[in-house]
């Protein structure tokens, strides 16, 4: 399917020089949002997964969809202050800032097979401090699905050796 026909690009936003790729177009249409996760938790059979990883706010939107279709459980990443229980932290840098992710430290059990997600591949900061958490309580990345990658900006070039999906590319 052709995705990119539902993604609406907007200018200088959130700041000048930024063309964000907005989500919430392709969201508004139920069935192009329903075959979008559909290939993802096809991904995420293949890779076997047990738990769902995802960054606060949009890996949110990609990867609760993914872990209700598998019944598999979901994790939340958040930033600084926002769980409520012991949490295991990482300072990150990301497209347009710097920040603090966090994790509650007993969501994922040694082992476990992960398949992290979020919308979309820019820099790659945000995923790779996901990878870190994931891999401080002994989860293993078994795989990366986003809805968009930004190749010119070499996110990937960060996640050397670990599996990626990504259903638009620009
Ligand atoms: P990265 O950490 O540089 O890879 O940036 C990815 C994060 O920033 C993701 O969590 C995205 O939600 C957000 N982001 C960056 N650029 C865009 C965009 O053009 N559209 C939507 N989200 C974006």
């Amino acid at each position: 399917m052709d995705y990119k026909k539902y993604i609406e690009v907007v200018e200088d936003f959130p700041q000048e020089g930024i063309r964000f790729k907005d989500i919430s177009t392709l969201m508004q249409q139920g069935d192009v949002y329903k075959k979008a996760m559909d290939e993802i938790v096809t991904y995420a059979e293949e890779k076997q997964i047990d738990v769902v990883v995802g960054p606060e706010a949009r890996g949110f939107i990609v990867g609760c969809p993914v872990a209700y279709a598998m019944n598999v459980g979901f994790v939340p990443i958040r930033k600084d202050g926002k769980l409520p229980r012991e949490v295991v932290k990482v300072d990150y840098g990301k497209e347009y800032g710097k920040d603090v992710l966090t994790i509650h430290k007993d969501a994922i059990k040694p082992g476990q097979r992960v398949l992290i997600t979020d919308d979309l591949l820019a820099t790659g900061g945000t995923i790779d401090a996901t990878i870190q958490l994931v891999e401080k309580l002994g989860g293993v990345v078994v795989g990366i699905a986003f809805m968009i990658e930004l190749t010119y900006l070499n996110g990937r070039d960060k996640m050397d050796g670990y599996d990626i999906f990504t259903l638009m590319q620009y």
